[in-house]
Order: C-alpha cells, then sequence, then structure tokens
C-alpha cells in the first residue's frame, strides 16, 4: 500500500480518523480533510465558529484537524487540509492539497456526514437541506473534483460512509435515512458509471459506533464523563445488537480498506454492524 495516497474527509474525528489509522497503518500516504475552522487552541475544540461547524453539535474545528493529525502521523505519513464538502471550491482545493503534497490521489474516501433528527412536523426545511448537502451532495462534489485524479491513478477507489440507515428507514429519521439511502444509489450508479475506467465504489454502511453523533446527538446522557458516556452507551447497545457490542471506528477502517483494495468488487454497501442490519 505504500504507493497509494488517501484522500478521507471528515477525517479528523470518529469514523473518519479510524479510517485514516487503519490507511496509514497499512502504509498509506493519508490525507486528512474536515471542516477546519475556530483556532487551533484546544480551549476552543468545542466552539463553532464557522457556517458549516454551526449544527445541532458542535463539528470538527482546526484543532481537532491539528489533533488528528498529530495523532495518526505517528502512524505514518499523514498531512491535513480544510475542507467544506458542501462547497465546490473548496472540494477542488482539498483534492489540489492532496496532489500538492503527496502527487497523485488513488482512494477517496467521502466519509462526511451529519446527523439530524426529530418527528416530521418539528423538522426544519434548512436541517433537512443541510442533512442532505452534507451527506448526498457532498460525495457528488468531492468525487466529481477528484475524479480527474483517479482517472490517472493505476488502482483507484472510492468508499463513501453510508450507513444501515441507509438500507432501513428508522422513526424521525427521514432525512438522515433519505441521504444514506441516496449515498448507496449514488454508490452504485457511480460503481456502474466508473468500471469501464477501472475505478471502483463502493460504501460502507456503519452500524452503531460511539462517536459525536451517538453520544451528543442521538443519545446524549446528563455526565460530562466521556468515560462514563462511552459505558453507558456500550452497556445500552450491548443489548440491541446480536454480536454484544457496539462498533469501533477501527472496524470501519478495516471494511474501507477492504472495498478499497479488493480487485473485483464495486458496487457494495457492506454492513459493518454486528449483525443488527443483514440486508
Ligand atoms: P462525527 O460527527 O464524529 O464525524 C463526522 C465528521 O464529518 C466530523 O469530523 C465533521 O466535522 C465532518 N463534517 C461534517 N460536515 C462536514 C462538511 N460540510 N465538510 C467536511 N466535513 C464535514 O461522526 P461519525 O459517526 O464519525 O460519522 C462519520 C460518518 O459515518 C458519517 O457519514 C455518518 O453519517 C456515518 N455513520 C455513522 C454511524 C455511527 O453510528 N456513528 C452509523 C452509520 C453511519
Amino acid at each position: 500500500m505504500s504507493d497509494r495516497v488517501v484522500l478521507v474527509t471528515g477525517g479528523a474525528r470518529g469514523i473518519g480518523l479510524g479510517i485514516v489509522e487503519v490507511f496509514a497503518n497499512a502504509g498509506c500516504k493519508v490525507m486528512i480533510a474536515d471542516l477546519g475552522g475556530g483556532t487551533a487552541d484546544s480551549s476552543a475544540s468545542t466552539s463553532s465558529n464557522s457556517d458549516a461547524e454551526n449544527w445541532n453539535y458542535n463539528l470538527a474545528n482546526k484543532h481537532d484537524l491539528n489533533q488528528a493529525q498529530n495523532k495518526a502521523g505517528q502512524l505514518g505519513e499523514v498531512a491535513s487540509c480544510e475542507v467544506d464538502v458542501t462547497d465546490s471550491d473548496s472540494c477542488v482545493r482539498a483534492v489540489a492539497a492532496t496532489i500538492e503534497r503527496f502527487g497523485q490521489l488513488d482512494v477517496l474516501i467521502n466519509n462526511a456526514g451529519i446527523v439530524q433528527s426529530g418527528p416530521l412536523l418539528e423538522f426544519s426545511e434548512d436541517d433537512w437541506d443541510k442533512v442532505f448537502a452534507v451527506n448526498t451532495k457532498g460525495i457528488f462534489l468531492m468525487t466529481r473534483a477528484a475524479l480527474p485524479a483517479l482517472l490517472e491513478s493505476k488502482d483507484a477507489a472510492v468508499v463513501n460512509t453510508a450507513s444501515i440507515a441507509g438500507k432501513k428507514g428508522y422513526a424521525d429519521m427521514s432525512a438522515y435515512c433519505g441521504s444514506k439511502f441516496a449515498a448507496i444509489g449514488i454508490t452504485q450508479s457511480l460503481a456502474t458509471e466508473f468500471a469501464p475506467s477501472g475505478i471502483r465504489v463502493n460504501a460502507i454502511c456503519p452500524g452503531i459506533v460511539g462517536t459525536a453523533m451517538w453520544l451528543e446527538h442521538l443519545m446524549p446522557s446528563n455526565t460530562t464523563d466521556i468515560d462514563e458516556k462511552n459505558r453507558d452507551f456500550e452497556d445500552a447497545m450491548a443489548e440491541r445488537i446480536p454480536m454484544g457490542r457496539p462498533q469501533s471506528v477501527e472496524d470501519m477502517g478495516q471494511a474501507a480498506l477492504y472495498l478499497a483494495t479488493a480487485k473485483n468488487v464495486t458496487g457494495v454497501a457492506l454492513s459493518v454492524a454486528g449483525g443488527i442490519e443483514m440486508n
């Protein structure tokens, strides 16, 4: 893998950072791309500083981006850049930064995503649009920006982070589920479209991973103690998931690495969900 360059959106934390670390460990050169508002100061890590970061829970900022680069940089050659996947020019700049730093791009991981839940009557039009802008249009904009570089690669692949919520609808989750069903549809369409060019396009469908999405939004708890939060989350999920534990960010990294390297696999939406979703 040492000759392969990977760009991971939403790579500053959570599942994205897990993917970054697995690819760095495998010897790839990795560009972490994420929102980079705020300051590099750790005291600012919980404040939102730009429009893109203003959401119902805090998204990643410059401090997270720097911290991720330092952490993953201990495993291999890792750089970072800012991207807002809802902005076409920003996507083009992230690809250009990757080529400038590493000379090529072989694997694009469209992982950036946001969640918002709630009953339909209370769901705002702005939130609906934002969920689709990041989770769905973001895949289009990033893939379009990366395509010229991927076409130059001898072994190119795209991996989209969809969700088990892209295979089954859940109450109060119509925007998120709709955006993730769309992500799987885009994956299959692009897999077919790019097959003659040798570019494989697949999706991972994470089950339930204890990242900000769950801990800050879907299952918020009163405690501020992160260990206690994680323990509560793991206990709750142990009951719900056939394999008896939530998924880890490393599980997602391993699945993404498999899909990026499996030479005759394309158009797949691979559930990594401990048996909670089997379609
Ligand atoms: P997370 O909030 O920790 O990570 C999401 C990342 O995306 C953040 O770093 C955030 O800053 C970034 N992001 C958001 N908007 C962006 C934008 N406009 N431009 C660039 N980056 C942006 O949550 P996570 O759980 O690690 O989510 C990663 C992916 O996994 C998402 O696509 C999510 O929908 C998907 N997913 C998560 C779970 C889960 O259980 N956590 C389950 C299924 C799917």
